[in-house]
């Protein structure tokens, strides 16, 4: 059998990025409307700083304002409520989200529940997670729509009636993933950690979706013969060959062995997660076309 595609997930995001960017330029020149990303960063998690600051220039990049509230790590609640409140009350910010995870004083729940529904560029408001399972528009969480957009381009628009199996269910990505998913009408089974005999469920397979942030969980021969699969999962592991203190990252998938059995796979990294920023951006200009009641563009 040949080998499995490998799914270019830097190159679809490059595309993504440059077709938010044209649709971003096109709004500014018919309606005069600037998309505007906000980000809320509290403390100085270093991965936090880089991933925050791709963000800015990347929203940048692709036409759009960018806004950032740095607030120190011992900030108050009423601080980081303050914040929130500023960008949900300013009308130049479409689209916004408190960067996680939060200094651990801090009521998570409270803070991401403060967020303007309207204005949830990560899709994690109540709201939106009730909008996605009732099958109506809000904003979906963006790595679940990077993979959903990752599959369509693997296996064209109609998934119907397509097996799906997803591994894990937090609330940022198995569960928006499966909904997702469903909504393209696929039949789909949700696994986690206490799921019985499991390599067999992914067997059923045609789309398997890891999500779980175990490394190389998935084996080849759990994965059905030309099955589609993504991989979530960013799992950082020593690297002594590459030198003293070194580490790798690699996915909750067996990439060797799916290559050998899968008909595509996402590799890690350049899979799902260059996907996320730019779902970010795509969010941000739907968001800011819908605030303004302008047709939203099909990106
Ligand atoms: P999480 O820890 O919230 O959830 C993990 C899920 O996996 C849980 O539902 C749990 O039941 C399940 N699980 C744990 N061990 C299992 C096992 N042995 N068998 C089956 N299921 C098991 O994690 P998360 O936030 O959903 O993230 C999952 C992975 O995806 C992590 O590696 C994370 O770093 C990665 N991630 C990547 C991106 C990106 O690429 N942009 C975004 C978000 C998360």
């Amino acid at each position: 059998m040949d080998k499995a595609q490998i799914i270019d997930g830097k190159a679809y995001a490059e595309g993504l990025r440059a077709r938010v960017a044209r649709d971003v330029q096109i709004l500014s020149n018919t309606h005069g409307l600037t998309p505007g990303l906000g980000v809320v960063l509290v403390g100085d998690d270093p991965a936090s700083q880089i991933y925050v600051r791709n963000k800015g220039v990347q929203a940048v990049q692709a036409g759009m304002r960018s806004f950032e509230t740095r607030l120190p790590a011992d900030a108050t609640l009423e601080e980081v409520l303050g914040a929130v409140r500023a960008f949900n009350a300013d009308p130049s910010v479409h689209g916004f989200l408190v960067q996680l995870p939060l200094p651990k004083h801090l009521p998570e729940a409270e803070i991401l529940e403060a967020i303007d529904p309207a204005k949830d560029a990560d899709g994690i408001h109540l709201i939106n997670a009730g909008l996605l399972a009732s099958g109506l528009d809000g904003a979906a969480p963006c790595t679940p729509v990077g993979c959903i957009l990752l599959i369509k381009h693997i296996r064209g628009n109609n998934l119907s009636g397509l097996e799906a199996v997803v591994i894990g269910r937090s609330n940022i990505v198995g569960k928006p993933v499966a909904q997702l998913l469903l909504r393209e009408n696929c039949t789909v089974t949700i696994a986690h950690s206490r799921t019985r005999d499991l390599a067999a469920v992914c067997r059923r397979a045609d789309i398997l979706i890891a999500a779980v942030g175990q490394p190389e969980l998935v084996r080849g021969d759990w994965i059905k013969p030309g099955a589609t699969v993504i991989d979530v999962g960013v799992n950082r592991l020593p690297a002594p060959e590459k030198g003293v203190g070194k580490t790798r990252l690699v996915g909750d998938v067996c990439f060797a062995e799916a290559l050998e059995v899968a008909g595509a796979v996402t590799p890690v990294p350049g899979g799902v997660g260059p996907m996320t920023i730019a779902c970010l951006l795509r969010a941000t200009l739907i968001a800011a076309c819908r605030q303004n009641e302008i047709v939203v563009p099909e990106i």
